[in-house]
């Protein structure tokens, strides 16, 4: 077996299981090295029980907080990494977030690269993840190239109340961008069902829109994309200049293999990339791979985040709950000149749920019935860049977790500000309770590999290349130079994606997939845009991003009047690239 390949992308996570839809049409050798199996498809997949009170799914492993005290991670190595349990919340980050933000609790740092070159990036994930939404919803919403591919997931009767009385208030609460494969006109033949255990659950039906169901099993069809599961990544090593990465160094079922690859691209998450660059330390990089700036593991984030919950005498049977957010007090308020955050929702709690927060005394039968009573808010404030935040790996290899809370002001007023909110809208007897999410609760972690322009004080250059070696890439959420307030996830697949393009480049295969070189958004998603044309997403009004962005190419009108030819070639594949030459010239 030829164990050299084109690529090799460590990770099927949202970072890596992106950036292999992206590259996987190239014809160029992949490899995907994945330390996890696939998630089994069983009961316990939406059993509240198993996933949070036995947390069945979490990381067969724990790490050390600075005192050397251990605890369980809240993340998951399965193919599809932690978007197989993550809410499917796609939200953009704000324009201005790209740009340096003053809060009270410090600086919050501008990124090298500005909104509007992700811009593109962000269109083609929403679009990938089949993100529900609705444009123009959202006050702090920053401009979008093209509509949501899918309507806004409808709120229940209760939300429905929820909605009400925040808009009463002078709120503009807004449907959350959702990737989850539901179709409300359709029941009969929806993939989702809609369900309660969505938020911290595999999808036991694979209707969530995860990196496993979008991305990777997708491009497991092209003959050039090998998966290797339960294959850990122990460590990568360099040539004897130390500018390239020779080898990658696997533990898979109990033996010691070797691959290698003109180009290697960590994306294990935040905190397991920092880690395997600083357990790769050599002669070379005596202080672990990419590191000349001692800025690999630092500024560790993962947002100030609250549950919060308000329990009344009025019953909450909502199924899917995360359908609401409010971004009102995103960039501050009229009594308060700093940002504070993001409120959403939280998946419905039950009593298995409350159980892992609650006195050990009370039984799961009462929490149960609290849980048909409670409405649960999740509540986000960006934690800022401290480099004494960091992600280290002692002498027996184990990782290490260095934080200390900052920018907690800013947080504890947006707690108090939705507490004062339900106060004025919940009518009669009602009280509130919330519990900050701990050290373990590392769902939305970034920032230890970040990206930038100079290499004294960023790991990455603008690409995601490391600055210290010609061949190593980061594409999980170790970039980012700020957390921002809104959930991470999109942000990353967007990114994977603009990292693809300019591998593709790299590898001589980006005539057909350059964004900023497409004439027409039809090269993307042929024949997915035909679809478009005949399930009707292209409506008047939607603008082709094609003429945004190179201000040629067809606009809608051009999409509208090739309808029914897109319908006819839709049944004659064979003629597509055809139709495609003629309508993208
Ligand atoms: C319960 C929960 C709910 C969430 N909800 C949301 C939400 O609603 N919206 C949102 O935007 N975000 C949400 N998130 C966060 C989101 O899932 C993450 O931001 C995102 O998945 C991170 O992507 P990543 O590529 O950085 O890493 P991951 O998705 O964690 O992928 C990393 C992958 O690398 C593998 N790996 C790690 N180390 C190695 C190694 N040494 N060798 C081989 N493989 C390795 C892991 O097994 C994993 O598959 C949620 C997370 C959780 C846990
Ligand atoms: S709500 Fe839909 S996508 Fe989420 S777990 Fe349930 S069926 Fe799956």
């Amino acid at each position: 077996m030829n164990d050299h390949y084109d690529v090799i992308i460590i990770g099927t996570g949202a970072g890596g299981g992106t950036l292999l839809h992206k590259l996987a049409p190239s014809g160029k050798r992949i490899l995907v090295l994945e330390r996890g199996g696939f998630i089994p498809r069983e009961k316990d997949n939406w059993s509240s029980r198993a996933n949070v009170m036995e947390e069945k799914y979490h990381a067969p492993e724990k790490w050390l907080d600075s005192n050397g005290k251990e605890f369980q991670p809240g993340t998951h190595y399965y193919v599809g990494g932690n978007t197989k349990f993550y809410g499917a919340a796609l939200f953009r980050f704000r324009q201005q977030d790209f740009s340096e933000v003053k809060h009270k609790g410090g600086t919050s740092p501008a990124w090298p690269v500005s909104y509007d070159e992700f811009e593109p990036y962000y269109s083609e994930a929403e679009y990938l993840y089949q993100v529900h939404g609705e444009r123009g919803s959202d006050p702090t919403e920053p401009w979008a190239s093209k509509p949501y591919r899918r309507p806004p997931v409808s709120h229940e009767p209760r939300m429905q109340e929820v909605v009400d009385g925040f808009s009463k208030l002078g709120c503009k609460p807004f449907p959350v961008p959702l990737g989850i494969l539901i179709d409300e006109q359709n029941p009969h033949s929806s993939k989702c069902i809609r369900c309660s255990t969505c938020d911290g659950f595999p999808c036991l039906v694979q209707a969530k829109a995860d990196a496993q169901t979008i991305c990777v099993e997708p491009a497991l069809q092209y003959p050039n994309v090998t998966l290797l599961t339960n294959a850990y990544v122990e460590r990568l090593e360099t040539d004897a200049g130390g500018t390239v990465i020779s080898k990658v160094i696997v533990q898979r079922n109990g033996t010691r293999e070797e691959y290698s690859a003109d180009i290697v691209v960590s994306s294990g998450g935040a905190i397991n990339s920092a880690a395997l660059l600083l357990r790769s330390a050599n002669d070379a990089h005596p202080r672990g791979l990419a590191n000349s700036s001692d800025q690999v593991g630092r500024n560790y984030m993962a947002h100030n985040n609250t549950i919060l919950f308000t329990f009344s005498l009025t019953p909450n049977p909502t199924l899917f709950q995360k359908t609401m957010a409010i971004n009102d007090f995103y960039f501050g308020d009229n009594d308060w000149a700093f940002p504070m955050g993001h409120i959403s929702m939280v998946g419905k709690f039950d009593g298995p749920m409350f159980k892992a927060g609650a006195p050990p005394f009370v039984p799961v039968t009462v929490l149960n019935q609290m849980g048909k009573y409670s409405i649960d808010f999740w509540l986000t404030s960006e934690d800022l860049p401290d480099p004494n935040n960091r992600v280290t790996v002692n002498s027996n290899g184990r990782t290490v977790l260095h934080y200390k809370e900052n920018n907690l002001e800013a947080h504890a007023r947006l707690v108090a500000k939705v507490k004062h909110l339900i106060g004025q809208w919940q009518t009669g007897l009602h009280f509130e309770k919330s519990g900050k999410i701990p050290l373990g609760g590392a769902a939305h972690q970034c920032g230890t590999t970040r990206f930038g322009h100079d290499p004294k004080t960023s790991v990455l250059d603008i690409n995601c290349k490391a600055h210290d070696l010609e061949n190593l890439y980061v594409v999980d959420g170790g970039f980012f130079p700020s957390s921002n307030a809104v959930n991470p996830a999109l942000t990353i697949m967007a990114n994977a994606l603009r990292v693809g393009d300019h591998l593709l480049e790299r590898l001589g295969a980006a005539s057909t997939t350059k964004a900023e070189s497409r004439t027409c958004w039809h090269e993307d998603f042929l024949p997915e845009h035909l679809n478009a044309h005949l399930v009707g997403d292209l409506r008047p009004g939607s603008e082709c991003p094609a003429a945004r962005r190179n201000r040629r190419g067809p606009n809608w009108h051009d999409c509208f009047r090739y309808r029914p030819l897109a319908r006819l070639l839709h049944a004659r594949a064979p003629f597509q690239q055809a139709f495609r030459r003629r309508i993208c010239r």
